[in-house]
């Protein structure tokens, strides 16, 4: 991996220094299943898993964007994948690493670089790009979005998942999540930055890239179990793939 700095310059724009902060000050407790980052614990087996039925990762060239402690980076890595995890949060990426040292896990490495900057230099070169539960931590997720296009081969898949916006969502993802069930920290997630399927896939067919499939994540609080379906209301996934002759 190449060393993270402590830079707070980003050459792109595109960084909400209050949502950097929000993860870094939590960055030791990454690992911790049990602290807030449980819910990305919990749905990680489910995310995986539908990656793979779409897009085989054994041996193939991936990467992850805003990856935060590389809980999916080094999932996907155990699954053979060549893996480079990307965020601007220079102490999650720093736990991201040692994990994997920790751990022993093979394949994956970990970068302090925006999208942006990583599509500029690696344009096309990536057989799955994932970006998982960042977008609507950003200013301009479409810009994010077309990062993620530029850096996907033809034929290539480009994963992401996000928080519909609608009153069941903030209902359920804000009021719900970090003021009843205290699953999150309050002041994760803002409303005004969730982002609607429609406005996600809009931005994916600018940039070039198909809706192939998306799936809904519930979560049971009774169970305490989180699901795929076809309720997308509130968290939900979207697999896009770019055209082979594009
Ligand atoms: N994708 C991971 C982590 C999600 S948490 C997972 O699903 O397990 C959101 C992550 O987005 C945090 O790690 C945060 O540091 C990162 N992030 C926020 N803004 C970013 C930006 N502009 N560029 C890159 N990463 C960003």
């Amino acid at each position: 991996m190449s060393t993270p700095t402590n830079s707070a310059q980003f050459s792109s724009s595109n960084v909400d220094p209050a949502e950097l902060a929000k993860f870094s000050e939590l960055a030791h407790r990454w690992w911790d299943t049990e602290s807030e980052f449980k819910p990305l614990h919990q749905i990680n087996p489910l995310r995986l898993a539908w990656i793979q039925t779409l897009a085989p990762l054994a041996g193939k060239k991936v990467v992850d964007i805003g990856c935060g402690g590389g809980i999916l980076s080094d999932a996907m890595a155990r699954q053979g994948a060549e893996v480079l995890g990307a965020d601007l949060a220079v102490k999650s990426l720093k736990v991201a690493q040692l994990h994997a040292l920790e751990a022993g896990t093979q394949g994956v490495q970990y970068r302090e670089i925006s999208a942006e900057d990583l599509a500029q230099e690696q344009a096309g070169q990536y057989d799955v790009v994932t970006c998982m539960e960042m977008l609507e931590h950003v200013p301009d997720p479409s810009s994010v979005v077309k990062a993620c296009s530029a850096l996907v081969k033809p034929g290539g898949w480009v994963f992401f998942s996000t928080l519909n916006r609608n009153p069941k969502s903030f209902l359920f993802a804000v009021v719900g999540a970090e003021y009843i069930l205290n699953l999150l920290p309050k002041g994760t997630h803002e409303y005004a930055r969730m982002i609607k399927p429609s406005e996600l896939a809009d931005w994916v067919r600018a940039n070039g890239l198909n809706v192939m499939h998306m799936k809904g994540m519930t979560y049971n609080p009774f169970t305490r179990h989180y699901a795929l379906g076809t309720d997308t209301d509130v968290n939900y996934l979207m697999a896009t793939q770019k055209p082979l002759n594009n």
